[in-house]
């Protein structure tokens, strides 16, 4: 096995086609590779997909992805802000809710207590014109 002999990148030591892997280290993410796809007697053919770029272009890219997966955990931490805001509001909706029921059943409670101060008042209204009725009627016998 020789170094020299296998100039393409397409094929591993052994001849074969290399099967195509995702990175997923801290330091490389999502950065595709290719390794021998012989399993029991694996040549050791490695190698990074992107490895013709020129070493300053794999550092542009390889901060890219950085970049991109701190991005994504803003939005995640962006959508867990998010759920935890509609809970509140969710919780704060029943609260009003709450409190509209206790209102109008307040309302409803004060608004009984009214009728029954108005029967009560054309009881007495009633109970007087009786009384000077009687009184009335006494006198003029
Ligand atoms: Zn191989």
């Amino acid at each position: 096995m020789s170094e020299g002999s296998i100039s393409s990148s397409r094929t591993c030591h052994c001849g074969l086609a290399p099967r195509q892997f995702t990175s997923k280290t801290p330091a490389n993410p999502g950065r595709k590779f290719r390794k021998c796809a012989n399993r029991d007697k694996s040549c050791g053919y490695w190698k990074w997909d992107d490895d013709d770029f020129s070493d300053g272009a794999v550092i542009a890219i390889n901060q890219l992805r950085l970049e991109l997966e701190a991005a994504k955990g803003s939005i995640n931490v962006l959508n867990m802000t998010l759920d935890q805001v509609k809970i509140e509001r969710d919780g704060l909706k029943e609260k009003v809710e709450a409190w509209e029921a206790m209102k109008n059943f307040e309302a409803n409670k004060a608004m009984k207590l009214e009728e029954k101060v108005l029967k009560l008042k054309m009881g007495i209204i009633m109970l007087c014109a009786l009384i000077v009725g009687f009184e009335f009627a006494a006198m003029t016998k």
